[in-house]
């Protein structure tokens, strides 16, 4: 007779790059992080290409972050798959937000919102709900989520209870963008549930959205994985490292350096291996004794 696996699902891990540049210092930290991550639990790792924003998006950035990571020695565990292919899946959850009564078109510029916004008091950036009620004849741009005066709170497992009042601190977001493309926030919910992610890790500025995407799972009906982020790199003026911000590409001669100022970064002591393999050995050990196993973890809870 065939039995249900008992216990938690096996950890399935991701690193989700978007392809506006090639790999740098601070993508490196957050994929050396969700790798070690998997390994350190016996986890399966993908690897999934954000091409969500063609105008952003560099010819060739995909296969040279792929091509970079495979030099490094971390390669997705199954075929990487790419969100600008998978818009029937985003739809598909469009249609259940619309059915949901949760989401509602938008006439608003980005000069009437921080208009909006100022005479609101709001913070800036918060969408002050103007077109809940509709869009009074303007036609409808992009398409928003309304979010309720709730707080949403999770335990990560490195920065501990982060808890955001959605209403007030992040207002009404974008789920499909003006010009029609899809907005990040739903795409990753979907796809970390398509893929049966259960551990999410990834850098620290992404920490803010998160309780965004887990009041979109529970909209859905969709688990919420574990959170970990780690600490992002900045540049000398203390901004996100980026290409925008003066990153540079990688040394693949000299992937075992890089790999080393990558785990520094993530608050632990040079290994000073004399071989990749041995830094992985060593790291994994050192990542599992750190940050445990997923089933001694707390899930995110309310
Ligand atoms: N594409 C995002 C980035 O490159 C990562 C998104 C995520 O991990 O959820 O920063």
């Amino acid at each position: 007779m065939n039995q249900a696996p008992a216990g938690p699902p096996a950890y399935r891990g991701r690193f989700a790059p978007s392809p506006t540049g090639a790999l740098h210092a601070g993508s490196l930290v957050a994929a050396l992080a969700s790798w070690l991550d998997a390994r350190a639990h016996g986890g399966i790792w993908l690897v999934r290409i954000e091409d969500l924003d063609p105008p952003r998006e560099v010819a060739g950035a995909a296969r040279e972050i792929v091509e970079t990571l495979a030099a490094f020695g971390m390669e997705s565990d199954a075929p990487i798959v790419n969100q600008g292919r998978r818009g029937a899946l985003y739809e598909a959850a469009l249609a259940r937000l619309q059915a949901l009564g949760l989401a509602y078109g938008c006439a608003c510029s980005r000069r009437d919102i921080e208009e909006l916004a100022a005479q609101s008091g709001l913070p800036a950036g918060v969408y002050p709900g103007t077109c809940r009620a509709g869009t009074r004849g303007r036609p409808a741009r992009a398409l928003r989520v309304r979010v309720p005066a709730q707080v949403i709170a999770f335990d990560d497992r490195a920065c501990g209870r982060y808890a955001q009042q959605l209403e007030r601190e992040v207002g009404d977001f974008v789920v499909r963008r003006a010009d029609g493309l899809w907005a990040y926030q739903l795409a990753v919910i979907v796809d970390d549930a398509e893929q049966g992610i259960t551990d999410v890790v990834r850098g620290a500025d992404l920490i803010d959205n998160t309780p965004r995407q887990i009041w979109l799972q529970r909209a859905l009906g969709l688990p919420t994985p574990r959170y970990l982020h780690v600490p992002v790199v900045t540049n000398a003026a203390g901004e996100k490292l980026s290409k925008q911000t003066g990153a540079v590409a990688l040394d693949r001669a000299d992937a075992l350096g890089e790999l080393e100022r990558a785990w520094v970064h993530l608050g632990f002591e040079r290994i000073g291996a004399d071989s990749r393999a041995a830094f992985f050995a060593r790291a994994i050990e050192l990542w599992r004794a750190r940050w445990g196993m997923p089933s001694t973890i707390v899930p995110a809870t309310n």
